[in-house]
C-alpha cells in the first residue's frame, strides 16, 4: 500500500474515458480520473455537473455509455451493486423508522447471512466507533440530526466496504454541526483505513475534508489537486472563480523575460508577475489574485511593484477580517481582505476615500484558460 501522495502509488479507482449519456444529454463526458487507496477524495461542482452520476456509476446504479471503471485492478462492468466492494451513504439517510439504532446498523449484515454472534460484535464495534453506545435502543425519531447521520454512517461502513461513497453527506445538518461532523468523518476515515469519495457542491466542505479535490463542470474534470493547490494555483479562470473569492485582471502579455511577465490591461494598467508559468508574449491572459494578497492604503507604498489607484467603495467588518471593495479608476471593482488580528490601523480609510491597492509580483497566478 502506497498513500496517494507517494510517487509509487497506483490508481485504486480508475475512471477511464467514461461517458454517460441520458438520451441526447451527456452527463459525463469522456472523463478520466484516478483515486488512490485510503484517499479522502472530493468531487466538487455546481448542481448538474455530473458528480452524482459519476458516483452512481461507481456504485453500479448506472452503467457507463462508454469507457470503463476499474477498482483495485478489476473492471466493474456488469457487476451488480451488491457485489461491488463499495457502499453508498445518501443525504436522506434512509434509516428504517420502526427499527432501533442497533437494528438499523445490523440490517445489512443480517441480509448477508452473517451469524448472530458476529453481527452483535460488529454492531457493538460500530456503535463505539460513532460514539452512539448509549443510544443503541432508540428509534431514529428519538435522535438529533447529527446522531441520525452517525447511525447512517455506521450502517454504511458495517459491512466493511473498501470504498465508501458519500453523496452530500452533511447536506441536512446546520452549519455548526456540519463543521463538527466534517472532522468526525475525517477521523473515521483514518480509523477505518477506507477510501472515501464524497460528492459536494460546498467548497469549504471539500477543502476541509479532502486530500484531493476534482473540480467538475459540464461532465468534465477541470482540475484535480490538493485543496491548497486548487486555491493557490488554479489551472483556469473557472477553477479560480469556483473556489473562494478572487480578483481577475484581464490583459495581454506585453513582455516576457525569463519566468517574469508584464501584463497590460485594456485601460493601460500594468502588472508585473514573477513565476508566471508558460504564458507567451501577446497571449490573452488573466491575472488572478486572492483578496488577502492585496493591500489597501491611502498612499502609494514606496516599495510597491504593483500599485493601482481607485476609491473605497465599501468596507465590511466580518469579525475575523475586514473586506474592502475598491473601485479602480478604470471601473473595475477589487476585493481586498485584511485579517483583523494583524491589521495595522494607522491608515484609517473610509468610504469614498482615494486609495491604492498594491500586491507583490508573486502574489497571484497568470491564467491562459
Ligand atoms: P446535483 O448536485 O444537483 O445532484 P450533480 O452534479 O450531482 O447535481 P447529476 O445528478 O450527476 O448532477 O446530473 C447531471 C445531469 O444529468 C443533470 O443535468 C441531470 O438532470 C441529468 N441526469 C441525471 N440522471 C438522469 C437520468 N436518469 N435521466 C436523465 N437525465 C439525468
Amino acid at each position: 500500500f502506497a498513500p496517494w501522495n507517494d510517487p509509487g502509488a497506483k490508481p485504486y479507482i480508475h475512471f477511464d474515458k467514461v461517458t454517460k449519456k441520458f438520451g441526447d444529454f451527456t452527463a459525463v463526458n469522456d472523463l478520466s480520473l484516478a483515486v488512490y487507496e485510503r484517499e479522502f477524495f472530493a468531487l466538487l461542482g455546481a448542481s448538474g455537473c455530473g458528480k452524482s452520476t459519476l458516483l452512481r456509476m461507481l456504485a453500479g446504479f448506472e452503467e457507463p455509455t462508454s469507457g470503463r471503471i476499474m477498482l483495485d485492478g478489476q473492471d466493474l462492468a456488469g457487476i451488480p451493486p451488491y457485489r461491488r466492494p463499495v457502499n453508498m451513504m445518501f443525504q436522506s439517510y434512509a434509516l428504517f423508522p420502526h427499527m432501533s439504532v442497533e437494528k438499523n446498523i445490523a440490517f445489512g449484515l443480517k441480509q448477508e447471512g452473517m451469524p448472530k454472534a458476529e453481527i452483535d460484535k460488529r454492531v457493538a464495534e460500530m456503535l463505539k466507533l460513532v460514539k452512539l453506545e448509549p443510544f443503541a435502543k432508540r428509534k431514529p425519531h428519538q435522535l438529533s440530526g447529527g446522531q441520525r447521520q452517525r447511525v447512517a454512517l455506521a450502517r454504511s461502513v458495517a459491512k466493511r466496504p473498501k470504498v465508501l461513497l458519500l453523496d452530500e453527506p452533511l447536506g441536512a445538518l446546520d452549519k455548526k454541526l456540519r463543521e463538527e461532523t466534517q472532522f468526525e468523518l475525517m477521523d473515521l476515515q483514518q480509523e477505518l483505513g477506507l477510501t472515501f469519495v464524497v460528492v459536494t457542491h460546498d467548497q469549504e466542505e471539500a477543502m476541509t475534508m479532502a486530500d484531493r479535490i476534482a473540480i467538475m463542470d459540464k461532465g468534465q474534470v477541470m482540475q484535480v489537486a490538493t485543496p491548497a493547490e486548487v486555491y493557490e494555483a488554479p489551472a483556469s479562470r473557472f477553477v479560480a472563480n469556483f473556489v473562494g473569492n478572487v480578483n481577475m485582471f484581464e490583459g495581454k502579455v506585453a513582455e516576457r523575460s525569463g519566468s517574469s511577465v508584464r501584463i497590460t490591461g485594456g485601460t493601460g494598467a500594468q502588472i508585473m508577475v514573477e513565476n508566471a508559468g508558460e504564458a507567451a508574449k501577446d497571449a490573452d491572459v488573466a491575472f488572478a489574485i486572492r483578496p488577502e494578497k492585496i493591500r489597501v492604503s491611502s498612499k502609494r507604498p514606496a516599495d510597491a511593484v504593483n500599485a493601482l489607484q481607485g476609491e473605497v467603495y465599501d468596507i465590511a467588518y466580518l469579525g475575523d477580517m475586514t473586506v474592502y471593495h475598491v473601485r479602480l479608476d478604470d471601473g473595475q471593482m477589487v476585493r481586498a481582505a485584511t485579517m483583523n488580528a494583524t491589521r495595522v490601523v494607522d491608515d484609517p480609510l473610509t468610504w469614498d476615500d482615494k486609495a491604492w491597492i498594491s500586491f507583490r509580483p508573486d502574489a497571484g497566478v497568470v491564467l491562459t484558460q
